[in-house]
C-alpha cells in the first residue's frame, strides 16, 4: 500500500477543503507535507495546525505576520510566487495537488514534473494554457498527470489500460448551468446572484460563472485533449442536469463507459491520490434508484457560444486556448463587479481571439505573454 505525500497548491479554496477531508478520513494513504495559499493567512494557519506540513506557502506577504501568530508550530515558510515553486519541489513530497486558481499554477506545476513528482491537476488554467507543454514534460519524466476535475477524473477511470486508438469520442457531460433552458433575450437580464446559484455544485464565484456561461465545459474541453492526447474533434459534451455521470468514453466498437457518483469532489480527489487502488470510503454511496431519473440532451450552442469558442481555441492551439482563458478571467470579473452584461462574456472573448494572432508551438514566455495581452485587451475594452 502506497502512502502519498502530498503538497496541496490552493489549500483554501473549495478543493483544498474536500482534499483536506479526504486526507482526514485516510492518514494511511494521504500525508499532508506542503500547503500554499494565496493569501487567506488565518484559514492557512488553522489547516496548517491541524496537519502539521513540514512547509507552507503564504503568496501574498501582507499577512504574513497575522500568519506567524496564528501558526502552533515552526514549519518551514515560503512566501511570494518564487516560495510557491521551492514548495512545489519539497524533496518529501510525490504528489503536488494544484488547485489555485488562474495561471499561478503553471510554473510550480512544470518545476514539481521536472522534480520526478505526480501532478494532481484541479486548476483548468494549466492544461488549457500549456497542454502541450505540460504533457511532453511528464513524458520526458516519466511522472503521472492525475485529473481531479470531476469529468476527466471520470474520462480517467473509463479509460484505465485502454489505448487511445479505441477511443471514439470522449464525452463530458455538463449540468447546463442555471440558466440551461433561458432565452437568449433573458440571458441579457440575468443578474450576477442569479449566475452564481448553481444548481448541482457548490463552487468558488470565478468557475460558478463558468458553468453558467458554459466556459467551464469550454475550458475543460481543451483540458481533455492534452489530458487525454485525443484531437479537438474527438471530445463532446452532453447536457446531464443531475450530475451523476460525470462523464464517459465512447469506443471504437460502439460501447460506451461512464463513471457516476454524488457529485462530491472528495470523489474523485480520494482517486487520484490511491491510483491506481480503490479504497474503501465513507463518503455518500449512489443508489440509482433514488436518483430515479438521468437525463442528457444537446447542449444549445448558438445560446451558449463558448463551446463553439473554446473548440477554434481547442482546434487552432498555439496562443489561442491562453488568450480564451484569460479573456474569460477578465470578462468574468468585470461581470462580477457589475461593469458588462452577461452575455457580453461571450463577446469580449470572442473579440480578444479575433484580434490576437496565433503563433505555433509557442514557448511558456510567448504563453504568459499572450495571457497579459489578452487580459489587458479586455480591460481596455470595458472603459
Ligand atoms: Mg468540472
Amino acid at each position: 500500500m502506497r502512502k502519498r505525500r502530498v503538497i496541496l497548491l490552493g489549500s483554501t479554496g473549495s478543493i483544498g477543503a474536500s482534499a483536506m477531508k479526504v486526507a482526514g478520513t485516510m492518514p494511511d494513504r494521504m500525508e499532508v507535507v506542503g500547503m500554499a495559499a494565496h493569501r487567506s493567512a488565518q484559514k492557512l494557519a488553522q489547516a496548517a495546525n491541524l496537519f502539521r506540513p513540514e512547509a507552507i506557502c503564504l503568496v501574498e506577504t501582507t499577512f504574513l505576520a497575522e500568519l506567524r501568530s496564528a501558526l502552533t508550530y515552526r514549519p518551514k515558510l515560503f512566501t511570494g510566487e518564487d516560495g510557491l515553486i521551492e514548495l512545489s519541489t519539497l524533496s518529501s513530497a510525490d504528489l503536488v495537488l494544484v488547485a489555485i486558481v488562474g495561471v499561478a499554477g503553471l510554473r510550480p506545476a512544470l518545476a514539481a514534473i521536472d522534480r520526478g513528482k505526480d501532478l494532481a491537476i484541479a486548476s483548468k488554467e494549466i492544461l488549457v494554457m500549456a497542454g502541450e507543454i505540460v504533457m511532453n514534460q511528464a513524458r520526458l519524466k516519466n511522472v503521472s498527470i492525475l485529473p481531479v476535475d470531476s469529468e476527466h477524473n471520470a474520462i480517467f477511470q473509463c479509460l484505465e489500460a485502454k489505448r487511445t486508438a479505441e477511443i471514439r469520442n470522449l464525452i463530458l457531460t455538463a449540468s447546463g448551468g442555471p440558466f440551461r433552458r433561458l432565452s437568449t433575450e433573458c440571458l441579457d437580464q440575468v443578474t450576477k446572484s442569479d449566475a452564481l446559484q448553481h444548481p448541482t455544485w457548490k463552487m468558488g464565484q470565478k468557475i460558478t460563472i463558468d458553468s453558467a456561461t458554459l466556459f467551464n465545459k469550454g475550458l475543460e474541453m481543451i483540458e481533455a485533449r492534452w489530458l487525454f492526447n485525443v484531437p479537438m474533434s474527438r471530445v463532446q459534451v452532453v447536457i446531464h442536469p443531475q450530475s451523476i455521470v460525470h462523464s464517459l468514453v465512447e469506443f471504437v466498437d460502439g460501447s460506451i463507459l461512464a463513471q457516476l457518483s454524488h457529485s462530491d469532489m472528495c470523489f474523485p480527489i480520494q482517486y487520484a491520490v490511491t491510483w491506481p487502488d480503490r479504497v474503501p470510503t465513507s463518503l455518500k454511496p449512489l443508489h440509482l434508484a433514488d436518483v430515479g431519473k438521468l437525463e442528457f440532451e444537446e447542449p444549445r450552442y448558438d445560446v451558449f457560444p463558448a463551446l463553439n469558442l473554446a473548440r477554434k481555441a481547442g482546434e487552432a492551439g498555439g496562443l489561442l486556448p491562453a488568450v480564451l482563458n484569460a479573456a474569460n478571467e477578465i470578462a468574468v470579473q468585470a461581470f462580477l463587479a457589475d461593469q458588462i452584461p452577461f452575455t457580453q462574456i461571450w463577446k469580449l472573448v470572442q473579440n480578444a481571439m479575433e484580434r490576437h494572432s496565433n503563433l505555433a508551438s509557442p514557448s511558456l514566455d510567448d504563453i504568459i505573454r499572450a495571457d497579459s495581452q489578452a487580459r489587458e485587451f479586455v480591460r481596455s475594452a470595458l472603459v
